[in-house]
C-alpha cells in the first residue's frame, strides 16, 4: 500500500511538471518558429543561396520535431479524459497486432494471436486502451530485441464479468527486485527508456476500473483486466 501511494504521489508530481513544461517549453518554441520565419522570408527576399536558406530550413524542421515531442510527453503525462464507449477487444487486439508487424518483422520476431471469433465487449475508452495494449507488446519485444526469432502471444477471453487480455513473450523475464518497481514513473531499465510505460498503463487501466498483473515463469506474461461491457 505503502509503494501504491509512492506511485500515486510520483503520478500527480508528473502531472503537474508536465503542466509547467507546457508554459515553459511551448511558448519560446512557437516564439522562436515565428521568429525563424520572417527570418526566413528576410533571408529569400535578400537571396537565394543555399548556404543561407538550408540551415534555417533545417532549425525549422528540428524545432517542429522538438514541438512534437513536447505535445506528445503532455498527452501521455495529463491526466486522461475517458471518452467511454462500448467496444470489441479483442478487434483491438487485432488492430495492435497489425500495426506492430513491421516493426516485429524488423526485428526477427514472430507474433502470434490466438483470438476468439466471437467479439469481446469491454466499456472504456477504446484508444487509451489501445496504447496500453501497445505499451505492453512494445515491452515483450524489446525484451526479444536481442535475442531473434522469439514469438510474442496475444490472448483473450472473458472470464466473471471480466475481459482477459494477455501479452506473453518468451524473452529473458523479469528479476523480482525490477518486477517489484515495474509500475514506477521513471523506472526503466533501458538505456533509452522513459520508463513511463507501465506507470501510464497501471494508471489507465485503474481508471477503467481494471486490473492489470504481471508474472514470470518462462518469459513475462502482462494480463491486462478489463470490465465487461453489459449493455
Ligand atoms: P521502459 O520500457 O521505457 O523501460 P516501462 O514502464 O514500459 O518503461 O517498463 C519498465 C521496465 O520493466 C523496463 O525497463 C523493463 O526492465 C521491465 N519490463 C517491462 N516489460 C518487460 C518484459 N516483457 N520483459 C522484460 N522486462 C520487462
Ligand atoms: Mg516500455
Amino acid at each position: 500500500l505503502e509503494r501504491r501511494a509512492r506511485i500515486a504521489e510520483k503520478l500527480a508530481a508528473v502531472g503537474t511538471l508536465s503542466a509547467g513544461l507546457a508554459h515553459e517549453i511551448r511558448n519560446p518554441l512557437n516564439a522562436a518558429s515565428l521568429q525563424l520565419q520572417l527570418l526566413e522570408r528576410r533571408i529569400k527576399r535578400m537571396s537565394d543561396e543555399p548556404k543561407l536558406t538550408e540551415p534555417v530550413g533545417m532549425v525549422q524542421r528540428e524545432l517542429s520535431r522538438l514541438s512534437h515531442l513536447v505535445e506528445d510527453f503532455l498527452r501521455f503525462a495529463r491526466p486522461a479524459d475517458l471518452y467511454m464507449r462500448r467496444f470489441d477487444a479483442t478487434a483491438m487486439l487485432k488492430t495492435v497486432v497489425r500495426l506492430q508487424v513491421p516493426e516485429a518483422e524488423r526485428l526477427g520476431i514472430e507474433l502470434l494471436s490466438e483470438l476468439p471469433r466471437t467479439p469481446l465487449y469491454v466499456n472504456g475508452d477504446r484508444e487509451k486502451l489501445q496504447q496500453v495494449v501497445i505499451n505492453v507488446v512494445r515491452n515483450a519485444m524489446e525484451a526479444l530485441e536481442h535475442r531473434g526469432g522469439l514469438i510474442v502471444t496475444s490472448l483473450a477471453w472473458a472470464e466473471g464479468g471480466m475481459v482477459r487480455l494477455r501479452v506473453r513473450d518468451n524473452g529473458p523475464g523479469i528479476p523480482e527486485e525490477i518486477l517489484q518497481r515495474i509500475f514506477e514513473p521513471f523506472f526503466s531499465t533501458k538505456p533509452m527508456g522513459t520508463g513511463l510505460g507501465m506507470a501510464i498503463c497501471h494508471s489507465l487501466v485503474q481508471q477503467h476500473g481494471g486490473a492489470i498483473r504481471v508474472r514470470c515463469d518462462e518469459g513475462t506474461q502482462v494480463d491486462i483486466l478489463l470490465p465487461a461491457s453489459t449493455g
